[in-house]
């Protein structure tokens, strides 16, 4: 086995099947013509007489699925337009009505919000629980729990679950385990070997790495991956030849940017701790950040997004903070190779209320110089808590 940089480089690349060129190429297209009634019927995958159509993928999708499978260390991978669609289709695959849901209380909240209204609206109840619950959720078992759905380190406040002791109390009642896996992205945590079922990514953050796609992907073991393909092709889920194209030359040069946003990332979170503006930093690297030994135990290193929690959530002081970094962009999504924040205030929160007050901002840090990006933070928090009397005096 390689080391996972030169895996990297070479997972999913066949330049023998084209022509010699490096990348595969992008192949555009939706009917597949057979050559005679023969190799028509041949063509029929476990009986499905519409298999041979571009919907189930040309070798662009295919090149990007083996190359994620490899990297996850999964047995097979579908693609999906976009993290959120990977994520919600990858719960439709497994629950029916009366089943029961276990989801991790610091979920991505758009998968929270797909499972408050659509799954609770099918007749599936969704439970959350604490992510510092570890071999504990054993309690929350029911012989109805179908799927514990679960995000580590999870969005916005960063605790590490102890996945091991998840999936060990979700197998004893026969439940899959799902994780997003987008933070620590296929680099830095091995989902596989810590026994989950299905890993997720939200392809459209450090995979395709430039903020010009989106794009998701659900890797199953063996055990899963029937019911997660069957699943993906009976909703009809598929990605653009283009957007894959991206996602695979993304791919090779992530092992390069992770390093340089795990050190960025590192290196601006213990300088913001110090920061007099500044109450909390949450960042799975950073010893006082729940789940940290979890993480030291369990993960190959750490990814550029983390939160910050302010002492104050002063409108004037938030405004002052945004309108004055230069080098940090407002906006969503992460991942990318530039820096960013995004005002989120107070997460939802249904098990595990935190009791700090204080305004809390996601930071992303980019691949830019880590001086500058410290100093520019640095320079607005200054600002941004200086009364506005002294400012003008
Ligand atoms: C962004 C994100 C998603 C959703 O990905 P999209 O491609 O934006 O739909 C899912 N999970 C996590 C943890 C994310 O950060």
């Amino acid at each position: 086995m390689y080391d996972a940089a030169t895996q990297f480089i070479h997972a999913g690349r066949t330049p023998d099947q084209f022509g010699g060129l490096v990348n595969t190429p992008i192949f555009r297209g939706s009917t597949i013509l057979a050559t005679s009634f023969d190799s028509w019927e041949a063509s029929k995958v476990n009986g499905n007489p519409y298999s041979n159509y571009g919907r189930f993928g040309t070798p662009t999708t295919r090149s990007f699925e083996d190359a994620i499978a490899e990297l996850e260390g999964g047995h097979g991978c579908c693609v999906f337009p976009s993290g959120l669609s990977a994520c919600v289709h990858s719960l439709l695959a497994f629950v029916s009505t009366g089943d029961h849901v276990l989801m991790t209380d610091n979920i991505y909240g758009p998968t929270r919000t797909f499972a408050t209204n659509v799954l609770n609206r099918m007749g599936v109840e969704v439970e959350f629980f604490a992510p510092a619950m570890g071999s504990k959720i054993a309690e929350l078992m029911r012989p109805n729990t179908r799927v514990v759905f679960t995000e580590s380190p999870g969005s916005l406040t960063f605790e590490v679950a102890d996945l091991p002791a998840l999936c060990e109390a979700a197998h004893s009642v026969g439940a899959f385990v799902l994780l997003d896996n987008t933070w620590a992205s296929p680099l830095y945590f091995k989902p596989f070997e810590h026994g989950v079922d299905v890993s997720i990514q939200a392809a459209t953050k450090y995979i395709v790495g430039h903020s010009d796609a989106l794009l998701g992907t659900a890797t199953a073991n063996e055990r899963a991956w029937e019911l997660l393909k069957a699943g993906a092709h009976d909703f009809g889920q598929i990605a653009s030849p283009d957007d894959l194209f991206l996602a695979l030359r993304g791919l090779r040069t992530m092992p390069v940017r992770l390093q340089r946003h795990w050190t960025n990332g590192v290196a601006l979170a213990t300088s913001l701790s110090e920061h007099p503006a500044v109450s909390e930093v949450m960042h799975p690297a950073l010893p006082n950040t729940p789940g940290h030994d979890l993480w030291k135990r369990d993960f190959l290193g750490a990814s550029g997004l983390f939160g910050i929690r302010l002492k104050s959530s002063d409108s004037d002081v938030l405004r002052r903070l945004f309108d004055h970094l230069k080098l940090f962009g407002i906006g969503l999504s992460w991942g990318g190779f530039e820096s960013l924040v995004v005002p989120v205030g107070t997460p939802v929160r249904t098990c595990v209320k935190s009791p700090a007050q204080g305004y809390v901002i996601r930071v992303h840090a980019g691949l830019e110089h880590v001086d500058d990006l410290i100093a520019d933070f640095t320079q607005a928090l200054d600002i941004a808590i200086r009364s506005p009397q002294i400012a003008v005096a």
